[in-house]
């Protein structure tokens, strides 16, 4: 068995294969990581990093790919063309499990769901572990033990790899466009990744799905999907699911739950799907009712998202570091009260910026164009409000600093990836927290 990439997911996918008995090789085109090189040094598996020896590599029965790595390299086409099986690291763990999975998808909300079902069916009694896009990898999970129930983030660049995992409750929090340049620049080729989740279910399986959006749910009609289907909606009464009426979400799958959004530990409209998409899971698995309100009410916010971090000189600084995809600063900016100074920038994935002109019309006091893009942004709102550029993080938290009054707000919500100037979100979440403490 050949393993591409040694990361997380890598890692631990050549623990568990070694496990089982598999003949391994790890190979990566960079460097490995310190901690995993040392890991894979441990166990005795061998590795290569800073190239791949393809002739060994072509010779596997069957490769784990790292979901990081394009389907379009001229090795993974090479791999497809022989036939050779190239499979994600989920779809291998999955095979050694007893456990039923709960898979969650989405363009945006997958961590916090994910993290709210986890905790929720914790709390519940259950015995649930963690994996996917989050945390540690599910394969070396497995070396040591398997769980009755599996909660995972699932992304796209993972779904596209799995075959057969079975997926006991799927979640899809929403499919607004993201990560086009890994789809050829169409919106269609992902919509179908992220139904991959439910491509196994059977009609004892469940699907949890967002009723508001309308990709999803004419995705739905087209597919005949035979799982028993949970909607829930910010504005319809759903007939076995979850909805939003009179400031309460109501979940009905089994008698009647009913939640005031003020006790909600998540603030925001897309954090009341989020909570509604948890508790139905939770239903669904027959968690008490106390369990899953205290659960939703005493959740911590994960970091970088929408984290109200400080406030200087009645000015709130707020970092949404995490919102890499217009989608995701649209829910940041729709949630703003004050007049906002918005910092947005950085590795753009093919935005289309029009969907944010009226929430920045209304909510935007002036723009601080970070990054790599900036000509987009100036071309979308240049029009509207004031755009300053700035060419580092300390830049644009001063020009925030220089240009809001008390009562606004400051909010980094970059719609964009890092990887032009930070290693990854929480690497540039932190810049604009570090700037902020230094004012
Ligand atoms: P993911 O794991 O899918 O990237 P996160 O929970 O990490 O999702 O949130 C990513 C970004 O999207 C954050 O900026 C967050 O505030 C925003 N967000 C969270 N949940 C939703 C949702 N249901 N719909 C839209 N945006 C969301």
């Amino acid at each position: 068995m050949v393993i591409l990439g040694g990361g997380e997911s890598g890692t631990g996918a050549a623990l568990l294969a070694q496990s089982k008995g598999f003949k391994v090789f790890v190979s990566d085109l960079g460097k490995i990581n310190e901690e995993y090189e040392k890991v894979l040094l441990n166990a005795q598996i061998p590795f290569e990093q800073n190239g791949h020896t393809n002739e060994r590599i072509l010779k596997a029965k069957e490769v784990v790919k790292s979901p990081g790595i394009p389907d379009t390299v001229p090795l993974i086409k090479q791999l497809d063309e022989m036939g050779i099986s190239v499979i994600d690291e989920i779809e291998f763990a999955a095979r050694y499990t007893q456990g039923k999975i709960i898979g969650i998808t989405g363009s945006n909300g997958k961590t916090t769901t994910a993290l709210l079902t986890y905790q929720t069916l914790k709390k519940g009694g259950l015995n649930v572990g963690l994996a996917g896009n989050i945390g540690h990898s599910m394969a070396a999970q497995l070396v040591t033990g398997d769980p009755d129930y599996w909660v995972l983030e699932l992304s796209s660049f993972q779904l596209d790899r799995m075959y057969k995992t079975a997926i006991h409750i799927a979640v899809i929090n929403n499919i607004t466009p993201d990560h086009l340049d890994r789809y050829n620049y169409e919106f269609e080729h992902y919509v179908k990744s992220k139904l991959r989740i439910i491509q196994n279910q059977t009609e004892k399986d469940h699907l949890v799905y967002f009723a508001d959006d309308e990709v999803i749910t004419n995705e739905l009609k087209q597919l005949n999907a035979p799982a028993q289907k949970h909607g829930f909606s910010l504005k319809n009464p759903q007939e076995s699911g979850g909805w939003l009426e009179n400031e309460e979400i109501n979940i009905n799958i089994k008698g009647n739950l009913k939640m005031s959004i003020q006790k909600l530990a998540l603030q925001g409209k897309h954090n009341l799907n989020n909570s509604m998409a948890a508790s139905i899971i939770s239903q669904v698995l027959d968690i008490r009712k106390d369990v899953i309100r205290e659960s939703m009410s005493d959740f911590q916010n994960v970091e970088h998202r929408l984290e109200n971090f400080m406030t200087i000189s009645h000015v709130d600084y707020i970092n949404d570091s995490k919102a890499t995809n217009v989608n995701s600063t649209w829910y940041a900016l729709e949630s703003m009260s004050q007049p906002t100074a918005w910092i947005v920038g950085g590795v753009d994935k093919g935005n289309d910026y029009d969907q944010l002109v009226e929430l920045v019309k209304e909510k935007v006091k002036f723009i601080i164009a970070l990054g790599a893009n900036v000509e987009n942004i100036h071309a979308a709102f240049g029009n509207l409000v004031e755009v300053y550029d700035a060419s580092n993080m300390g830049e644009a938290v001063g020009l925030a600093y220089q240009n809001t009054t008390k009562g606004d707000a400051v909010l980094l919500s970059p719609c964009c990836a890092s990887f032009d100037m930070f290693d990854n979100y929480e690497d540039r979440g932190n810049a604009f927290k570090n700037m902020v403490r230094s004012l």
